[in-house]
């Protein structure tokens, strides 16, 4: 099965320049001008400017369908759901309310993992807790946290087929250091996110092997000037990614641009941290057994607390580049490069190149997505 897309616009750092993409067998097989490939299917993007599809590592469901269940078929509905938005590949952010929930939603979600191409695909879990630090729970309700256990991450493990990939903890819990470098050795990344750690904790989470952090100033100990917790600690440490989100709600512009210079185009990964209710029209629902309502772009409950944006990929990619005033190569490494690595998966997407899997997104020029493509099919077109 071949495609060949004519005609589009490369973001290409060096300037934009046209290109036709030839894709076959799910890859991305050749890019160049006047390509020929007979029999394949036709995509004229004539104007619109490619790149790699977008890579959701922190999302809880979308288009009215939520991680937050044991149903497999919210997986696979998600995924035919998030072309629209121009995501080609996600993390399924989940959370359960004990540790034998836990393990029984990864097992059973499981099988939503066979997408077929043309889909968005799934590439592991990213487990938002159970270790998290109390103070700082957002909207998970108290019997969702636990004492950090390496027997109970390796049960999980198990029970996930080894397909953990993201773990999000609070270093300060006791217990939790030996747990990070279990995470790590069993292949998963480590995340500092939903903590109350002082600086000198958050340093020595990272010496531990923490290498990523979870929606960077949400649900963390805020900086103070002879405190600067998990703010400094994550901006100033080199080697850790660190997640934003562009939805204008959960972090201000300016704070954004601030974070954006200390971290630079290797180190921010674009996350939407979106609930089921992105990209529809629902006011609300519950979440845990309490009632949220959607205000802007964030849903909240009725206290003010933040549970999750409803606010679609294509939205935060344009917020970057209105908020930041980034060009669209620099976008794309945000929202597809560099949470490609984070997803493990560097090395077949996150770029357009000869060889990578053939996930593409085409957009107008108002940024907005005319077409997606997703393992060599077309995924998503706007009618
Ligand atoms: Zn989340």
């Amino acid at each position: 099965m071949s495609l060949l897309i004519r005609n589009a616009i490369l973001a290409d750092p060096a300037g934009p320049h046209r290109a036709d993409i030839l894709c076959r067998g799910g890859r991305i097989v050749a890019i160049g001008r006047d390509l020929d490939a007979p029999g394949a299917d036709l995509l004229d993007a004539d104007g619109l400017t490619a790149g790699p599809g977008f890579i959701d590592v922190h999302v809880h469901g979308g288009g009215g369908h939520s991680f937050f269940t044991d149903a497999p078929e919210a997986v696979r509905a998600y995924a035919a759901w998030a072309p629209a938005r121009g995501v080609t590949a996600f993390l399924v952010s989940t959370a359960a309310p004990s540790h034998a929930a836990l393990a029984a939603r990864l097992a059973a979600l499981l099988p939503g993992f066979e997408t077929p191409p043309g889909a968005a695909e799934p590439l592991g879990y990213h487990l938002e807790g159970p270790w998290l630090s109390p103070a700082r729970r957002g909207a998970f309700p108290p019997d969702y946290l636990r004492r950090p256990s390496i027997a109970e991450f390796e049960a999980l493990h198990a029970a996930a087929a080894g397909r953990i990939r993201q773990v999000t903890i609070a270093p300060e819990l006791p217990g939790a250091l030996p747990l990070i470098h279990t995470i790590a050795r069993l292949g998963a990344i480590p995340a500092m996110g939903h903590t109350d750690a002082t600086i000198t904790e958050c340093r020595q989470g990272f010496e531990a092997g923490i290498r990523h952090v979870t929606h960077l100033f949400n649900a963390m100990r805020p900086f103070h000037q002879r405190e600067g917790g998990p703010i400094v600690a994550a901006l100033e440490e080199p080697s850790a990614t660190c997640e934003l989100i562009f939805d204008g709600a959960h972090v201000e512009p300016d704070v954004l641009r601030l974070a954006w210079r200390l971290l630079g185009p290797h180190r921010t990964v674009m996350v939407t941290d979106n609930l089921h209710l992105a990209g529809t029209a629902a006011p609300g629902d519950q979440f845990a057994g309490e009632r949220i309502i959607v205000r802007g772009a964030r849903a909240q409950r009725p206290d003010g607390t933040i549970v999750g944006s409803v606010a679609t990929f294509d939205v935060h990619l344009r917020n970057a580049v209105d908020y930041l005033g980034i060009d669209l190569p620099t976008a794309f490494r945000l929202a597809s490069t560099n949470p490609a690595r984070i997803a493990g998966a560097g090395d077949r997407k996150g770029q357009l190149e000869p060889g990578f899997d053939a996930d593409i997104v085409l957009l107008d020029r108002d940024l907005a997505v005319a077409a997606t493509v997703c393992r060599g099919v077309i995924a998503y077109r706007r009618g």
